[in-house]
């Protein structure tokens, strides 16, 4: 059956791996997830080819297409963690768990059980990191990520007296 919604791929273009800008390897992003976070005008330049996440954090650019098409982090919906400053970042889109909110679990009990908290909601099925988190997977590794840097960051702090 023929639809609006689901047309025939680009498929003709060859592989771009490297963000056109600063050159990092990209990973692969599923194209609904890039569809799901590109604004209304971003997505109207959105052609059906491959599209890769440049994880450098210098660069602005969040997405790059096969077609070198590139979005930047004001493409997007929501704020690209890993293109933002440390310290108040969003890391799991779903759940809402940010540095900020690590931060304050930490200081008041030493631990942080926002990893626990995640597993708690993959379990039950409730993640949608497909459609939320711009990398288009899930999740738990960056909030466990986010743990260890936030535990650094106070852990650094206490040692220099700040
Ligand atoms: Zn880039």
């Amino acid at each position: 059956m023929a639809s609006c919604c689901a047309p025939r791929p680009v498929s003709s273009l060859r592989q771009i791996e490297q963000c056109p800008v600063s050159g990092a390897t990209g990973r692969r992003v599923d194209v609904q997830t890039v569809k799901a976070l590109l604004t209304a005008s971003a997505l109207r330049r959105l052609r059906l080819v491959d599209h890769r996440f440049c994880p450098d954090p210098r660069c602005h650019v969040v997405y790059f297409g096969a077609d070198g098409t590139t979005y930047a982090r004001n493409d997007l919906r929501v704020p690209v963690w890993q293109k933002e400053p440390f310290g108040d970042r969003m890391v799991c889109y779903c759940f809402g768990e940010s540095e900020r909110g690590i931060r304050t679990e930490l200081e008041a009990s030493g631990h942080s059980a926002a990893v626990a908290r995640i597993r708690e909601h993959i379990a039950a099925g409730r993640c949608a990191c497909e459609l939320r988190n711009p990398q288009g997977r899930c999740c738990l590794g960056d909030v466990t990520a986010a743990v260890t840097r936030v535990t650094q960051a106070i852990d650094h702090a206490v040692r220099s007296g700040s």
